[in-house]
């Protein structure tokens, strides 16, 4: 007789949303976590009167109870939306390029292909077509991944069947000429950590469908109110958790899960285990290296790991008028050149692309009154981290957050003189704070070709499943909520 029907490694996202679901259908769960509070990335911190929101700048696939997204669907499934008070954000976003381009549009179909008609009057008949272009794409795409539409083909879909692998550069390419345009039109690309040189099609195309068609939004209490909801239904539903406990070890027998041992040294028997630990931790770290298949591992050193942020958590004693701050979610950008900017992530020199998001815009009760606080965030890969002694890493960390704020003094400048409370991450301190190689925000890189269009995500390992940004469906809130209760209904199914 197991201890639990289930043990959840790792209270991020996917843990809590399976975690849930399995105690929902009456399982006996067990949930680990290593940290001393639920969500991963989803989590607050506090520093003087702020309560700083560590990662959710702007949630896509909520939709409205008339309209509802799949994210929506989950929570309303999972019981939880009584617990939550969401904030819809009537921006989609700005683009600045200090000096060259200022531009803000709305999340409405109609209203963005407007503004860019005005903005951009000799595209103004590219605009039109492009948005017809990836409407139908998106649509096709329901009809393939979603309602898996068995006479699917080539010849019923041929936008999607075309397109879908196809970068997105080349898509903008065949649409636009101007290249600020591409820029605004492509902006999302940081949401997927790949340039659009190295994005696909798709994966693109249904972001910018999703913010535009659900809306972006947050909540009351930011990411962490989320977390503490599905943590508290968790528990109301019978389910046991242990924080600061961290997984240190899967058992495996005969190819069979047996067994948990905690960082404590406590072991559990139980034959099935969701990870939200991440695929190559789980692998690598907590299973002993006989247990894993060559091909597997071969598979895992086939991908790369992808970026995580460097950001600026920044508490303003004045309300976000006082310095010029009218829009929630601000990019900006140095110039066109989104390859560049990239490739400054995997190095430490000035950041080419930062995004500013400043929550009291949308939520004047985000923080006390007559402050506000924001979120300044570059893409940034650890390995240039990586090499700093430590005693420079201060220094470094420093001298980088101060690159950052000389960007935003191009399009705020007085925001440096109204910092109260300032807080600096970095690759290195999300590898410490979520355990994921890299301090990756999103999992592997989202290349097509590791994507679940063609991988293969049942565990060789029996009782083994997974949940997250490493498991295939993408980082990002909208996939990693879903991934929970998707890897819950392969253990329910296999259970019966
Ligand atoms: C700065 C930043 C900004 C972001 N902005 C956005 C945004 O605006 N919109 C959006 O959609 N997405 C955003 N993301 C991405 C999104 O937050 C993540 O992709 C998503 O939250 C990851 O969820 P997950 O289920 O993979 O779990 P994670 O959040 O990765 O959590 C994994 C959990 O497992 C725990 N764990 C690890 N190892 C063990 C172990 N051995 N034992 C027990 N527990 C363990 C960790 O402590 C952690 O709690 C952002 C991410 C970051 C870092």
């Amino acid at each position: 007789m197991s201890d639990y029907d289930v043990v959840v490694i790792g209270a991020g996202n996917g843990g809590l949303t399976s975690a849930l679901t399995l105690a929902k259908n009456g399982l006996k769960v067990l949930l680990l976590e290593k940290h001393n509070i639920p969500g991963g990335c989803a989590t607050s911190f506090i520093r003087g009167r702020f309560e700083f929101e560590v990662a959710l700048h702007q949630l896509s696939g909520l939709g409205t109870k008339e309209f509802p997204g799949p994210v929506r669907s989950t929570l309303e499934e999972l019981g939880v939306m009584d617990k939550l008070d969401f904030v819809k954000m009537d921006n989609l976003y700005r683009v600045v390029m200090p000096g060259s381009l200022d531009i803000n549009l709305q999340a409405d179909r109609n209203k963005v292909t407007a503004v860019l008609k005005e903005q951009f009057p000799r595209e103004a008949q590219n605009i039109d077509q492009f948005f017809d272009f990836l409407y139908e794409h998106v649509t096709q795409w329901i009809n393939v991944k979603i309602f898996h539409d068995p006479e699917a083909s080539k010849d019923k879909y041929p936008n999607y069947f075309k397109h879908a692998l196809k970068s997105t550069q080349e898509i903008l390419d065949k649409f636009f000429q101007d290249p600020q345009l591409q820029t605004v039109i492509s902006i999302y690309w940081s949401y997927m950590g790949l340039p659009p040189s190295k994005l696909h099609f798709g994966q693109f195309a249904v972001t910018l469908w999703a913010y535009i068609e659900f809306k972006p939004w947050h909540l009351k209490g930011g990411s962490q109110a989320l977390s503490n909801a599905l943590l508290d239904s968790f528990l109301e539903n019978g389910g046991d958790v242990r924080f600061n406990c961290g997984a240190k070890k899967i058992n495996i027998s005969h190819g069979s899960i047996t067994g948990v041992i905690t960082e404590k040294g406590d072991e559990i028997s139980v034959q099935r285990v969701v990870s939200n630990a991440g695929t190559l931790k789980t692998y690598v770290d907590l299973i002993d290296p006989e247990h894993v298949p060559e091909s597997l591992l071969n598979e895992l050193g086939a991908r790369s790991v992808g970026p995580s942020f460097v950001t600026l958590f920044i508490g303003f004693d004045c309300e976000p008028e006082k310095l010029g701050i009218y829009h929630a979610t601000n990019f900006i950008v140095s110039d066109t050149d989104a390859d560049r900017a990239y490739r400054t992530a995997k190095t430490i020199n000035k950041p080419e692309y930062s995004l500013f998001t400043c929550y009291d815009v949308d939520d004047p009760q985000f923080s006390p009154e007559g402050t506000c606080q924001a979120s300044m965030v570059a893409l940034s890969y650890a390995e240039p981290w990586l090499t700093i002694p430590p005693m420079q890493y201060f220094e470094t960390k420093n001298e980088y957050a101060n690159k950052m704020l000389d960007l935003l003094g191009k399009v705020f400048p007085d925001a440096r003189d109204h910092i109260e409370e300032i807080e600096v991450a970095t690759p290195i301190t999300h590898m410490r704070y979520l355990g994921h190689p890299g301090g990756a925000a999103y999992g592997f890189d989202q290349y097509a070709k590791d994507s679940d269009l063609f991988m293969n995500r049942r565990s060789p390992i029996k009782g083994l499943f997974h949940a997250g940004a490493w498991s295939g469906s993408g980082g990002g809130f909208q996939p990693t909520l879903t991934s929970g209760p998707s890897a819950a209904r392969q253990i329910l199914k296999s259970m019966k």
